[in-house]
């Protein structure tokens, strides 16, 4: 099994809760400020990713974390102990960047051994501690090659391997998989959770993949504008979005602009700007912000929540007339564009095993339910 490095304890002694916490950070680059007071704790053991737009800041806050950039405000924390004065090459955490940043004239051992020959290691050791990782990211047989030698997964398994043999007590990983193509990110996702899983180490993940954060996080912060937006767990962060630019971020969804017209105790009633009157229940209101008669909101209702009929229903709220626009056929799915009546367009995801589908331009009929929409105050 390998070891990773001791937890150690802050200066009274204690043990601390997280391997990683960021304390109001902030990172200003000639004049523009690209992190603004971040603050997270990363559990020991927790696979945690940072997720969000291009130029949000992630990268830059693992790179707070690693020490290839110091803080401008505000304190990066690993195992209890203040990084302030700690540089890059002595903190307990290692990198694998999205480049993978592999010698092309060192073959994958080497690779591998480079940076324990650094640390001047016996020759045994060295061997002992390659070959460990060699079997964990299944390189053995290919361990004299050279990176040219090797497809996109298997160097980005050196690029693994070289990290993993550090022994670092938090991996931190930069888009590691964004230079593979589709197939092979799902099976490398799914090795990288494992090897998660085996490990118990601590795994920071940078990615602008919201798809790759739900499946492979135990939490996620979602970043916007180098601040914290959200932090929560893949189900929290796509039921429960605080925001609707995280509703909108994170999976599909349909978006409606209004107010609220009524409330009472167990519903909202919205009145979009297109016209419509769409019912919310209460326990689907915005846990943040409250929201009273005149409250500027947006209403987010994921695709799948949505029925599509051919025929008009029985229900009476949220149930709206239009035509099919568009079909797109998604594998185990079908998804339709409506354009509605009303001029709304929305998007309504229904297995593909539905008994009957629409023809195009026919009629048809969409409905939800108050519990499978939610009603966010407008940003
Ligand atoms: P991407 O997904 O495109 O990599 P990101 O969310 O990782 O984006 P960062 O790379 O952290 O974003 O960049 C955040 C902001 O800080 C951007 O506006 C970027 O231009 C700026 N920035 C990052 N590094 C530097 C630097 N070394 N010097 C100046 N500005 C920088």
């Amino acid at each position: 099994m390998l070891q990773t490095a001791p937890p150690n304890a802050d200066l009274t002694g204690r043990e601390s809760e997280f391997d990683v916490e960021l304390r109001k950070v902030f990172k200003v680059f000639n004049g523009e400020t690209a992190v603004r007071g971040v603050e997270f704790g990363i559990r020991r053991g927790e696979f945690f990713s940072i997720l969000g737009p291009s130029g949000c800041g992630k990268t830059t806050t693992l790179r707070l974390i690693g020490g290839f950039e110091m803080p401008s405000a505000g304190e990066v924390m690993i195992r209890g102990q203040s990084m302030t004065q700690v540089p890059a090459y002595r903190r307990p955490v290692n990198t694998v960047f999205q480049s993978y940043a592999l010698f092309d004239h060192m073959n994958v051992r080497d690779n591998i051994g480079f940076g324990l020959r650094l640390k001047n290691l016996s020759k045994a050791e060295i061997q002992r501690r390659v070959d460990e990782v060699l079997e964990l990211v299944k390189l053995e047989p290919l361990a004299s090659r050279f990176p040219k030698q090797l497809s996109g997964g298997q160097r980005q398994r050196v690029a693994l391997a070289r990290a993993l043999v550090n022994r670092p007590a938090v991996l931190l990983l930069d888009e590691p998989l964004g230079a593979l193509d589709l197939k092979l990110r799902k099976q490398m996702q799914y090795e990288l959770s494992s090897l998660h899983q085996d490990l118990g180490v601590t795994f920071v993940m940078v990615t602008h993949d919201q798809e790759e954060a739900l499946s492979m996080s135990d939490r996620i912060a979602v970043m916007r504008d180098g601040r914290i937006e959200q932090i929560g767990t893949p189900q929290e962060i796509y039921d429960a979005p605080k925001t609707p630019f995280i509703a909108d971020f994170i999976g599909d969804t349909n978006l409606f602009e209004g107010h609220v017209e009524r409330c009472d105790a167990t519903a909202l009633v919205i009145r979009t700007n297109a016209g419509l009157e769409l019912l919310v229940d209460r326990s689907q209101a915005d846990q943040t912000e409250r929201l009273d008669r005149g409250s500027a909101v947006v209403v987010s209702v994921r695709p799948e929540k949505i029925d599509l009929h051919l025929y008009p229903t029985e229900t009476t709220h949220n149930t709206f007339e239009g035509r099919l626009a568009h079909t797109m056929y998604l594998g185990t799915h079908i998804q339709f564009t409506i354009k509605l009546t009303s001029g709304a367009v929305l998007t309504v995801r229904q297995p593909s095993n539905l008994a009957e589908h629409p023809a195009l331009n026919t009629p048809v009929f969409v409905s939800w339910s108050p519990t499978h929409s939610l009603a966010l105050a407008a940003g």
